[in-house]
């Protein structure tokens, strides 16, 4: 239904087609759970997304920006407007020597930007091919696979301001990222949303094939299109594809633990997966589940998925409850067997609920 507002005034007569009341946002997120949001708009030109912002200052609506809701955990509606990003366009500039800046607007699918970099034969994100999503949600959570994050090939990221909806361009060392970390998952959460992203690619061959047995997985010469190939068909064999079964990914992050508690995790755990970092060692959260038993176990119509203990899948059900019982569940076995505390990964909305970015 869209809404209606009983005022002459132009500026709210002139975006008032574009927002709505009482939305569903079940197919705006991959586990697929149906909350509303109170009011909601698409914002396709960075234009639409000012007058929107705009709006909502006015109104003193809080503003939710939504990718392609493959990182979320929406547990409540959502209170004022949730904009759903699809700012669109890309565009490349070749420099002299080795270097390509690839700009991209943030409603753009993050999979087919790194298709057009690889049929355009620039080297830095094929090991990114298949992560769901938009290019702007990518630095939020500086999204990895296969050794590599988006910080590696990220030059800056361009902002608006919610409030002052100022656009400015933010140099990528300067937005703290960690692992699948950043400041936009932070403390920058509540004030910048992001509209574009300019990569810096390499012309010539720069592969990284020594993470989760790529190079024994490759058919063939390892090519840059090669590569790609190999990722598409192994992440497809190995991770539920959400429009097939809704899921969001990796539900916990692999934990860092120090050198001490690592030593003794061996000892008790000598097939443990770990791989050392520079705080101590990282884990492998999905052996631990899979250890603890949880792999394939159904709950109330949620699951671990069978073929990977660290997604969690939802089956059946359309609100979020038994998911956050079941991941309950989980981190206590994990903390009691291995006195290991787990993190989840997606972002849980309305913002500033549950107690955990
Ligand atoms: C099957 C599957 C596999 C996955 N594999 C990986 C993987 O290998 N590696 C990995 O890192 N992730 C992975 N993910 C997680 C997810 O795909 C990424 O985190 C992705 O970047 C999320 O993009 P999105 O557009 O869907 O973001 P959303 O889920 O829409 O949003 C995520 C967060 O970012 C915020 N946000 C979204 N857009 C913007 C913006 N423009 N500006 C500011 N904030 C914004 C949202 O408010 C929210 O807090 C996987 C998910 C699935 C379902």
């Amino acid at each position: 239904m869209k809404m209606r507002f009983n005022t002459e005034d132009a500026f709210v007569q002139r975006i008032e087609g574009a927002i709505e009341k009482n939305v569903s946002l079940a197919t705006y997120n991959t586990f697929r759970f149906d909350y509303c949001a109170e009011y909601f708009a698409i914002a396709d030109t960075l234009d639409s997304l000012k007058a929107l912002l705009a709006w909502a200052k006015r109104f003193q609506q809080t503003v939710t920006m939504i990718g392609g809701g493959s990182n979320l955990l929406i547990s409540a509606d959502i209170s004022g407007l949730v904009i759903i990003n699809r700012l669109a366009g890309i565009g490349a500039r070749e420099h002299s020597g080795n270097l390509v800046s690839l700009t991209v607007a943030a409603g753009e699918n993050w999979h087919q930007v790194v298709e057009y970099a690889v049929t355009q034969g620039w080297y830095g994100i094929e090991n990114l091919a298949l992560i769901p999503g938009t290019a702007g949600a990518a630095p939020v959570q500086n999204i990895g696979a296969y050794g590599v994050e988006i910080q590696n090939t990220l030059a800056r990221v361009q902002v608006i301001n919610k409030n002052t909806s100022d656009v400015y361009w933010i140099n990528a060392k300067d937005c703290g990222f960690g692992y699948r970390d950043s400041y936009f998952k932070g403390q920058w959460k509540d004030r910048l949303l992001i509209t574009s992203i300019e990569l810096s690619l390499k012309k010539q061959s720069e592969l990284l094939l020594s993470y989760g047995g790529l190079s024994e997985r490759i058919e063939g010469k390892p090519t840059l299109q090669a590569v790609f190939d190999t990722v598409c068909r192994v992440r497809s064999d190995k991770l539920p594809d959400p429009v097939v079964l809704a899921n969001s990914g990796s539900f916990f992050k692999n934990p860092i633990v120090s050198q001490v508690q690592h030593k003794k995790l061996k000892e008790r755990f000598p097939s443990l997966v770990s791989f050392p970092v520079e705080e101590g060692f990282k884990l492998a959260a999905g052996w631990l589940i899979d250890q603890a038993g949880w792999k394939g176990k159904q709950y109330k119509g949620v699951g671990v998925y069978e073929k990977q203990a660290l997604v969690l899948v939802n089956y059946l059900e359309t609100n979020a409850a038994p998911l956050l019982e079941l991941e309950t569940q989980i981190k206590q076995s994990i903390l009691d067997q291995y006195g290991v505390q787990l993190e989840r990964e997606p972002v849980q909305l309305p913002l500033n609920v549950g107690g955990q970015h």
